[in-house]
């Protein structure tokens, strides 16, 4: 039970015996009430105090234990009285006085230790007491006017469990306490217990209104800062919002809603806002599916479809919803408006449809620039059989200059000139080809027969420069999955640079050496060896770079053509020095067999 506010005197811890105090017998005079002439019972007056008791108890607004002290007062005709409970929140180290009638009024709330002092006295005893000048024994009592005369104590019991006391005290001794008033202060003592526990059950319940009140306060607060949340994202306007019924007509919806479907508010109103208007006839289906969720589980799950606007134009929205708890006609949905995120898909679309060409129309780039390094190697290449043309041709003027003309001769001239005019053709075709785009005919070629084939058309060159040709060529089968003519140029090349690295030297011997090996069953290796100056180191990692040439009326695309020709067909071609001097160009190819 509560305890007031702090009154003037408060001496429950002034709990220190103090030295020189009497003893508690000086102080009692119990025995004297039986012996005192004693008035007669007043059963009339009782009751009425009684009744008056029941009244108070019966009504949980009254101060059930102010009106207590009040009916003691008139029972016992004295000048104070009061209740002194013991205190639960500290185990019950003290009394406290809740109430108090008569002249000691003003000290309600004040109190007494629980070890020293009478009402402790009284529980220790267990009886009703009757004591004179307690302030004798208790001097903390002095203070608090007017002083006690006598002072009439009885205990009272919950449960059997002393709880406190009720008192009634004379100030004078205008009239003492008798046997009339013990009886009268022992009955009011039962009812003692029962305003106690009455008080106990409504501060109880007060507790318990309290907190159920706390909690509903609480919940209204919550429930009106989701109602402000949810208003905030209704008014937001950032999705739609509506409000169904499952008639399909939409009762209440936001201005987003309202905006994505062009309806306006007075549409709403008048109730022309209905679902069935609002869906294309192709996602009715789809909706079935969501009402079917909807009856199922009171949600559906958000998925998209599309709404016709009021001017017939369509509107890609997602859409997601629920039943209003406890309602089964009545429901929310949330709408979302697609359009921007399709449109930005579409700009991707197109974006990357737009990178796609670009990286097309790059390749093509790639691939004329490309074309711009085989039409430099046109010269190059077409050179060479242009050359072995004219020197075969003077040749043939010559043989036949002869006197008589040599015929023979002449005949073997001219086919040369045939052959390297056939080849300069096939050269053509095969750049033609290639800007075509059409692919090289791989077929299965013989090395050696390549590498026979193409050694007439530098012997001219050979002979002119000076230069001994000798082919030591695998005695096996030497055939590789390829392009006849891509071959052939490679070996022009490599033949053509290493005759003329050797054309300005003045040292014998110059020789070409021209090899075909099998180092492995899977591979074909050819090597062209020369016995020129070799190569600088210092230019080494450059020989392979388009355009680099240290001739004068070199091209510098010989090397790099015949290195994307060979690692096209799955080959590698690199050089070295040779010895004891020179430079040996070579390439590996996958044998046909390792390549098929
Ligand atoms: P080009 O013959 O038009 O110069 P290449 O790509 O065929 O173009 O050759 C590039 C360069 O590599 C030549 O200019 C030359 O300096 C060097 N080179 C090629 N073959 C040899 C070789 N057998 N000996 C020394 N240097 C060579």
């Amino acid at each position: 039970m509560t305890q007031s506010a702090k009154p003037q005197h408060d001496f429950s811890f002034a709990a220190s015996i103090p030295e020189g105090a009497v003893p508690l017998e000086s102080i009692l005079c119990t025995e004297e009430l039986r012996r005192r002439p004693s008035r007669p019972p007043d059963y009339e007056k009782e009751n009425r105090a009684l009744m008056a008791l029941a009244a108070t108890l019966a009504d949980p607004t009254s101060n059930i234990f102010q009106r207590f002290a009040e009916i003691i007062l008139e029972a016992t005709q004295c000048g104070s009285s009061g209740l002194s409970l013991l205190t639960r929140e500290d185990g019950g180290k003290r009394f406290y006085w809740p109430a108090i009638a008569g002249m000691w009024k003003p000290h309600i709330g004040a109190g007494t230790p629980r070890n020293f002092g009478p009402c402790g006295d009284v529980l220790d005893r267990n009886c009703t007491l009757l004591f004179r000048h307690f302030e004798r024994r208790y001097p903390y009592f002095l203070p608090v006017t007017p002083l006690i005369d006598e002072c009439l104590l009885v205990p009272f019991y919950v449960d059997g469990k002393a709880v406190g006391t009720i008192w009634a005290i004379m100030h004078t001794d205008r009239r003492r306490f008798d046997a009339e008033d013990e009886r009268l202060m022992n009955t009011l003592g039962q009812f003692a217990s029962l305003a106690y526990q009455t008080v106990d059950s409504i501060e109880g319940l007060r507790a318990q209104i309290t907190a159920r009140e706390s909690a509903e306060a609480e919940l209204r607060r919550l429930a009106n800062g989701l109602e402000a949340k949810v208003r905030r994202l209704v008014d937001a306007n950032v999705i739609g919002i509506v409000i169904w019924n499952v008639e399909g007509a939409i009762t209440e919806a936001n201005e987003a809603f309202l905006q994505m479907v062009q309806y306006g508010r007075e549409d709403l109103v008048s109730g022309r806002v209905h679902w069935m208007d609002l869906t294309p006839a192709e996602w009715r289906d789809r909706d079935e599916r969501a009402i079917a969720e909807l009856k199922a589980t009171g949600i559906f799950q958000p998925f998209e479809k599309e709404y016709r606007r009021k001017d017939g134009s369509r509107v890609s929205v997602l859409i997601g919803g629920a039943f209003f708890e406890g309602s089964g006609d009545e429901g929310v949905a949330f709408i979302l408006d697609l359009s921007e995120q399709k449109r930005a898909a579409k700009v991707l679309r197109q974006t990357q449809e737009d990178l796609t060409r670009t990286q097309s129309e790059f390749a093509h780039v790639n691939r004329v620039m490309t074309m711009g390094e085989l039409t430099a190697s046109i010269a190059h290449e077409v050179n060479q059989p242009l050359t072995s043309i004219v020197s075969s041709g003077d040749s043939c003027l010559a043989w036949l200059a002869n006197e008589p003309p040599n015929l023979e001769k002449a005949r073997a001239s001219a086919n040369r000139m045939v052959q390297a005019a056939t080849r300069a053709s096939e050269i053509v075709q095969g750049i033609r080809a290639t800007f075509k785009k059409s692919t090289p005919t791989t077929a299965s070629v013989d090395l050696n027969g390549v590498i026979e084939e193409t050694i007439p058309f530098v012997h001219g060159e050979a002979q002119r420069k000076n230069v001994s040709l000798r082919a030591e060529l695998h005695a096996g089968i030497t055939s590789v999955n390829g392009d006849r003519v891509q071959l052939q140029q490679v070996l022009l090349n490599l033949m053509m640079n290493g005759i003329e690295a050797m054309a300005g030297l003045d040292t014998e011997p110059k020789r070409l050496l021209i090899r075909s090996a099998v180092p492995n069953p899977s591979e074909l290796l050819v090597s062209i060896a020369d016995t020129g100056p070799g190569i600088d180191p210092e230019l080494a990692s450059r020989l392979f770079t388009p355009f680099f040439t240290t001739k004068p009326q070199g091209i510098g695309m010989g090397l790099r053509i015949s290195r994307s020709i060979i690692e096209a067909h799955g080959g590698r071609l690199w050089a070295e020095q040779n010895e004891p001097r020179g430079a040996v160009f070579h390439f590996n190819l996958p044998s046909a067999t390792a390549s098929e």
